[in-house]
């Protein structure tokens, strides 16, 4: 039984139909990497333009991996590298 049996408005979740936006620059942050996670997957997001240092704005956005419909494209993305390589410390 998963946690959300019980919860039939609870579906699953499409990052690719968010959109982030930076409260900084007021501009629409780009998604540059993907991390799988045992619980949690994260996508991260920064600005693409001069005004933000991405380190200052970034954008991590966590969502529960039993809820996550994102992977597969993610992983179809030309920034994600799987196994090791461009894994974020932890
Ligand atoms: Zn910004």
């Amino acid at each position: 039984m998963t946690a959300t049996d019980d919860r039939p408005e609870l579906h699953v979740i499409d990052i690719f139909m968010m959109s982030i936006k930076c409260g900084n620059c007021d501009g629409y942050q780009t998604i540059v990497k993907f991390r799988k996670g045992g619980e949690k997957n994260a996508y991260i997001y920064e600005c693409e333009n001069e005004t933000c240092d991405p380190n200052v704005t970034r954008t991590i956005v966590e969502v529960p991996s039993h809820l996550d419909n994102s992977t597969r494209r993610a992983e179809e993305l030309p920034y994600y590298q799987s196994e090791g390589a461009g894994e974020l410390p932890e």
